[in-house]
């Protein structure tokens, strides 16, 4: 009989959520799925993990290597090769200390090459204190806050780590590299991983201490302002602070929210064009309610399971409305970067248990529909196109949003059926917003293309997320919706030529990561950034 001769064999169970947690059911299991007596089985290492709750049950399917007459081996743990680079040859600034130029500056020290990163925020441990202010008093850091700083804008988040764009880079490779700078090893079997805000900034702090010991350099406080160019050619990067600093080649990984940095390539004749984003706004629902709707209200395995998260798309009149960056058991957190302008985006810690579920809920936007929308509206004060035209636009509602909170980052909200039938909330439920949130009219933040369309979005969703007896759904007016979720991506896109992910005008500038329009999440970020790494030192 083969299978006596496979001491090692990957299988796929199908288990209850009480059962995945037992060690000896799954052995039981096991066995019983390879005919065998329990004894034979040795041990098992669990390879992918998901949950299924599509069906009246819910179910947790593991994909195993199970061990059969045969001791249970260590796991092949990718290596890392750090080497010093403190006497390299060659010297490569980042513009920018996010995941896309911390796995940059990971890349170049296995790569030989010194990696200078300089970051406008503050470490992670003093980028805490600004946000408490923030969140406590409502004044801002404007270069020291949840985007900015170090880790960017994936410190302080809720650390999902997955990504649709599987083919940019290697997906194992990043997440090892986590597990080895201290995240758990679940997040290589989870179908879903997250790390969550109390645990990343201990990971990025192992992953600076890494970049200084190999003999790279990270500093902060250090924002870039202007570069010096010649030809095609930058020879320097000059900082706020009077320094002049210059290095073989440039990283610019300096997200979407560096509009400065937007406005200095232009004002150097360097390319940049508009780029679409999705804007709308951050919904939050008990987080007991969407644990009913996914799992089925009572549900016995449901202290087996974690909280529930969704994920939801419709297309309405041509445009795709979308839930983005679901954060089960978390808090919704103010993530501007200026005075005078609101945007929201949502975190949550590693075991998700706050009780509310928040997730952006945004409908995609094109340059034409702004561009439609700027030219009947001659008060707009960004008509007419120029590569601003979306972040200008974008800028407007966050500071309309801001306004209409009533200033110190309280924000804009309205419930759910509410805002549907354009009726200002009497009273508003509570919300895991610190700053505060006020009832307003959401229809009067956000242009009425985007108005429209969440409007038909949502309802539609309450008819597909609904219970089974249909008597609560995710259409409801214990949810509320809060303003405004507008840093979907970035407005602009840094072009660069394909094969040597170069700027095309200038050779030695390498665009990198979400703010210029290559990723999207932590983990593409990441990708990018190994990957520009990878193509600067060529
Ligand atoms: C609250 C929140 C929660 C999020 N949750 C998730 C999540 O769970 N999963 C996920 O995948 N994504 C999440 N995101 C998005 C994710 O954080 C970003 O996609 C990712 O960080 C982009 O990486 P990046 O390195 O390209 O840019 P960023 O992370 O934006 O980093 C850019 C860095 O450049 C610095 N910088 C800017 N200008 C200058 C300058 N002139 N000089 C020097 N430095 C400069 C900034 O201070 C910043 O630190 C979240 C974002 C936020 C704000």
């Amino acid at each position: 009989m083969q299978i006596n001769l496979i001491m090692q064999q990957k299988i796929t169970l199908k288990l209850l959520p009480s059962e995945a947690q037992n060690e000896s059911i799954i052995l039981e299991r096991i066995a019983q799925f390879l005919s065998k007596k329990i004894s034979a089985v040795s041990g098992f290492q669990i390879i992918k993990k998901s949950i299924d709750a599509r069906g009246k049950n819910v179910w947790i399917h593991l994909l195993v290597n199970a061990y059969i007459e045969e001791p249970v081996q260590a796991k092949n743990e990718l290596k890392f090769a750090f080497k010093n680079v403190k006497h390299a040859t060659k010297k490569i600034i980042i513009i920018g200390g996010g995941p896309a130029g911390i796995f940059a500056a990971l890349q170049l020290i296995e790569n030989e090459v010194k990696p200078v990163i300089l970051e406008r925020g503050k470490d992670v441990r003093a980028r805490r204190r600004d946000l408490a202010i923030l969140n406590k008093e409502g004044i801002i850091n404007p270069e020291s806050n949840y985007c900015f700083g170090e880790g960017g804008a994936g410190t302080y988040s809720d650390g999902k780590l997955y990504t649709r764009s599987n083919k940019r880079g290697d997906v194992n490779r990043i997440l090892n590299l986590f597990v080895h700078f201290g995240a758990s090893e679940n997040i290589l079997s989870d179908a879903h991983p997250h790390i969550g805000t109390n645990k990343l900034p201990a990971i990025i702090t192992e992953m600076r201490k890494q970049i200084l010991d190999c003999g790279g350099e990270f500093h902060f406080e250090k924002k870039v302002i202007d570069f010096v160019i010649e030809k095609d050619e930058i020879k320097a990067v000059k900082t706020a602070d009077g320094d002049c600093l210059s290095a073989d080649s440039f990283i610019l990984a300096t997200g979407h929210s560096a509009r400065d940095i937007f406005h200095l390539l232009h004002q150097k004749k360097l390319q940049i064009s508009p780029k679409p984003f999705a804007l709308g706004v951050r919904v939050e629902h008990p987080q007991e309610l969407i644990n009913s709707l996914q799992y089925g209200k009572n549900n016995p395995q449901q202290p087996f399971l974690p909280p529930a998260s969704y994920s939801l798309v419709q297309q309405v009149d041509g445009r795709g409305v979308f839930s983005f960056c679901m954060c089960p058991g978390g808090i919704i957190a103010p993530a501007s970067t200026n005075e005078n302008e609101l945007v929201v985006n949502g975190w949550s810690p590693s075991k998700r248990n706050n009780p509310y579920a928040n997730s952006g809920m945004v409908v995609q936007l094109e340059v034409e529909d702004v561009m439609k929308y700027n030219a009947a509206r001659p008060d707009w004060p960004t008509a007419g196109y120029s590569p601003f035209v979306m972040m200008d636009f974008q800028s407007t509602i966050e500071q309309r949003a801001y306004e209409m909170g009533g200033g110190q980052f309280a924000a804009p909200a309205q419930r759910m059926v509410d805002f549907t039938q354009e009726k200002l909330s009497s009273s508003l439920p509570a919300c895991s917003y610190l700053p505060g949130i006020h009832s307003a009219s959401i229809s009067e933040i956000l242009p009425s293309f985007v108005n429209d369309k969440l409007k038909k979005a949502l309802r539609q969703f309450g008819k597909r997320f609904v219970s089974k007896n249909k008597q609560f759904g995710y259409f409801t007016n214990e949810a509320v919706l809060v303003a405004t979720e507008s840093r979907t991506s970035s407005p602009v896109r840094i072009p660069r030529d394909e094969k040597y992910l170069h700027h095309p005008q200038i050779k030695n500038l390498f665009p990198c990561g979400e703010g210029a329009g290559y990723a999207g999440g932590i983990l593409s970020a990441a990708m990018d950034g190994q990957r520009v790494a990878l193509a600067c030192n060529n």
